[in-house]
C-alpha cells in the first residue's frame, strides 16, 4: 500500500475549525482514502468498555436539555445549519476524500444536512399532540410527546454524514442528547461533523449542556456496546441488512426501540409508454452514481420485451462514455470504497454468468494510475430470471436486466426480493402509474413514478420494507421515532366517574 505523507493531506475544515491534531493524525488506526488508498488519517479507537463512561455524561446532558423548551432547542439546530452552510464546501471535500463521492454528490450530502436542520427548526414548534373526547362528564384527554433519552446512532460510510444530520437534527429538537457511532471507514468527516457542532453549541450559548452529542470513533465491539446500553431508549442503525439483524434482535432483548435503515434492492419497471429519453437517463444516474454504492441504487432494470433492445443500446452507449475516475476532478463515477467491495463485485459478476447472465462491463479501471484503489466500469447484467444474484444486494456498480410482458408479472418480480426501499415506475399510462402505488403495488418504502430510485428529498418519511428494516428518518412525521408519546386524561369535575360505565362503590 502507498503510504501518503500524512502532512500533504491537506483537510482545510480541521484548520479552519482548530481541531486538535491528535484527534485526526495522533493515533494507530490508519484512515485511508478511496481515491489512491493513500493514508490520510490515524485515529485512535474508543475501547468498548470506555462506552458506558460516554453515555453517562450523554445521560446527564439529556437531563438538562429536555428542559429546555423545544423551539429553543430548534434554534441549535438553525445555528448548526448556519454553520454547515458556512463550510458547506471544506465538509463536501472531507466527505469526497474519504468515502470517495464525486463533488457534486458530495455537496449535495452536505446540502441535505442543511434541509433537515431548516426542516426541524420549523417542527421544533410543531411537535403537536391530540385533544380527544372523552366519554366521562367533566374530563378531557389529550396526547403528548416528551424526548425519550439519549439516541444512539450508528451510520454506514456511504452517506457518512447526512445520515447523523438526519437523526441528530431530529433527536435534538426533540429533546434528546446524541451518541454516534460512525462507520470505521469513514471516522474523519464524523470528526469534522462533531466539530462544526460544538461550533455550533458555542453560538448557541449556555442553555446547551455539555456532551449533548458524543461521538464515539471505535469499531464493532464499541457499537455493541452501545447496542447493549439499557440507558440508550432508542437505537438508529444504518447499514447492511447482517447488521440489522444483530442490532435489532439485540435491542429488542432489553426492550428498546430501534429505527433500522438497511440494505435496499431496488427495481425499475420499464414499460412500452415510457419517455424512454428520460427513463435512460434516471438509469444512468440512480444505477452509476456513487458508484453504485448508494442505499437507494437502481440494482435492477425490469424492462418490457418491445423496448428492452432499444433501451440496452442506449444504455450500453451511456455506459461506455461515463467518466469514472478522480471523484475530485471532473468525473461521474468515482472509486469503489475498497478491495473488499471491489471483490464483492466481482464474485457477484462470476455468479450472475453461472447463472446464465450475459455481463457488460465491470472491469477494472485506472489499476496503473491508483494501484490501491478500485475504480470500475458499470456493468449491466442481462438475466434470464430473477435468481439468487439478483436477490441479493451487492454494493457495487451491477445493474440486472430482466424482461417482462405483462405489467402484473413486472410487479411481482418488482416485489419478490427480500429487500423493499425503493422503487419506480416509468410509463405514461395512468392505471400503471396508480396500480404501481397502490395497495396491490410495489412493496417498497419509496414508489417513484418517472423519476429514478435514487435521490430522496428530505420533505418525505425516507426508509423501507422487509429486510431494509422498516425504520422511518427525516421528513414527514418521523419526528414522532425520536420521542414517547403519553395519553392525558384530566378530570376537572368533582364526581369520580369510571369509564365503561363501571359502577365500583
Ligand atoms: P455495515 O453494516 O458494515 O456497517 C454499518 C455500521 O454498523 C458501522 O458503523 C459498523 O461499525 C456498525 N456495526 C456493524 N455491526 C454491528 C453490530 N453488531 N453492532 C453495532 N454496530 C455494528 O454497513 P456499510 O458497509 O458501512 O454500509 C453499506 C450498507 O448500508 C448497505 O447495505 C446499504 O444499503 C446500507 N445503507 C442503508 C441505508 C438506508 O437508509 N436504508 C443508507 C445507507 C446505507
Amino acid at each position: 500500500m502507498t503510504q501518503t505523507t500524512l502532512n500533504t493531506v491537506d483537510i482545510t475544515l480541521f484548520s479552519a475549525l482548530n481541531v486538535d491534531k491528535n484527534i485526526y493524525q495522533g493515533g494507530d488506526q490508519i484512515v485511508r482514502s478511496p481515491i489512491d488508498g493513500s493514508t490520510i488519517g490515524l485515529v485512535n479507537y474508543l475501547p468498548a468498555a470506555d462506552v458506558a463512561a460516554v453515555i453517562d455524561q450523554s445521560q446527564a446532558a439529556f437531563e438538562q436539555w429536555r428542559k429546555i423548551p423545544a423551539p429553543r432547542r430548534g434554534e441549535l439546530v438553525r445555528i448548526l445549519g448556519e454553520v454547515l452552510r458556512e463550510h458547506k464546501e471544506d465538509l463536501a471535500q472531507v466527505v469526497t476524500l474519504e468515502a470517495g463521492k464525486i463533488t457534486q454528490e458530495a455537496l449535495g450530502e452536505v446540502q441535505e444536512m442543511i434541509d433537515i436542520c431548516d426542516f426541524a427548526v420549523g417542527l421544533s414548534r410543531q411537535l403537536y399532540g391530540l385533544t380527544i373526547a372523552s366519554e366521562r362528564p367533566g374530563h378531557h384527554m389529550r396526547e403528548t410527546w416528551h424526548p425519550v433519552g439519549p439516541v444512539g446512532i450508528i451510520s454506514a460510510f456511504n452517506f457518512p454524514v447526512a445520515v447523523w444530520s438526519w437523526n441528530a437534527a431530529l433527536a435534538l429538537i426533540a429533546g434528546n442528547s446524541i451518541v454516534w457511532k460512525p462507520s470505521e471507514k469513514t471516522p474523519l468527516t464524523a470528526i469534522a461533523c462533531q466539530a462544526l457542532f460544538e461550533k455550533a453549541v458555542a453560538r448557541f450559548g449556555s442553555d446547551a449542556p455539555a456532551n449533548l452529542s458524543s461521538l464515539i470513533v471505535g469499531d464493532r465491539d464499541a457499537g455493541e456496546a452501545l447496542v447493549n446500553d439499557e440507558r440508550v431508549p432508542l437505537i438508529s442503525a444504518t447499514g447492511s441488512t447482517r447488521m440489522g439483524r444483530e442490532v435489532g434482535k439485540a435491542v429488542a432483548a432489553r426492550f428498546g426501540r430501534s429505527i433500522l435503515e438497511l440494505g435496499g434492492n431496488n427495481a425499475m419497471i420499464l414499460t412500452p409508454s415510457a419517455d424512454l429519453e428520460l427513463a435512460t437517463r434516471a438509469i444512468l444516474f440512480s444505477a452509476v452514481g456513487t458508484a453504485g454504492q448508494r442505499c437507494t441504487t437502481l440494482r435492477r432494470l425490469i424492462v418490457h420485451k418491445d423496448v428492452k433492445a432499444q433501451v440496452l443500446e442506449k444504455l450500453k452507449k451511456s455506459y461506455q462514455t461515463v467518466s469514472i475516475g478522480n471523484p475530485t476532478e471532473n468525473n461521474l463515477v468515482g472509486p469503489l470504497v475498497d478491495e473488499a467491495s471491489f471483490n464483492a463485485m466481482q464474485d457477484a459478476l462470476a455468479q450472475a454468468k453461472e447463472q446464465g447472465g450475459e455481463v457488460f462491463g465491470g472491469e477494472r479501471q485506472l489499476a496503473d494510475v491508483y494501484p490501491d484503489a478500485y475504480y470500475v466500469a458499470p456493468a449491466i447484467a442481462e438475466m434470464p430470471a430473477q435468481t439468487d444474484v439478483v436477490k441479493h444486494e451487492t454494493f457495487a456498480p451491477i445493474l440486472y436486466v430482466l424482461e417482462y410482458e405483462n405489467f402484473e408479472d413486472a410487479l411481482r418480480l418488482n416485489n419478490e426480493v427480500p429487500q423493499g426501499l425503493s422503487s419506480c415506475v416509468f410509463t405514461t399510462d395512468v392505471r400503471e402509474a396508480e396500480i404501481f402505488q397502490s395497495a396491490v403495488g410495489s412493496d417498497c418504502g419509496i414508489a417513484n413514478v418517472n423519476i429514478g430510485t435514487s435521490g430522496a428529498e428530505i420533505g418525505g418519511a425516507f426508509g423501507g420494507e422487509k429486510e431494509t428494516g422498516g425504520g422511518r428518518e427525516s421528513g414527514s412525521d418521523a419526528w414522532k421515532g425520536y420521542m414517547r408519546r403519553q395519553t392525558n386524561t384530566i378530570n376537572y369535575s368533582r364526581e369520580l366517574p369510571l369509564a365503561q360505565g363501571i359502577k365500583f362503590d
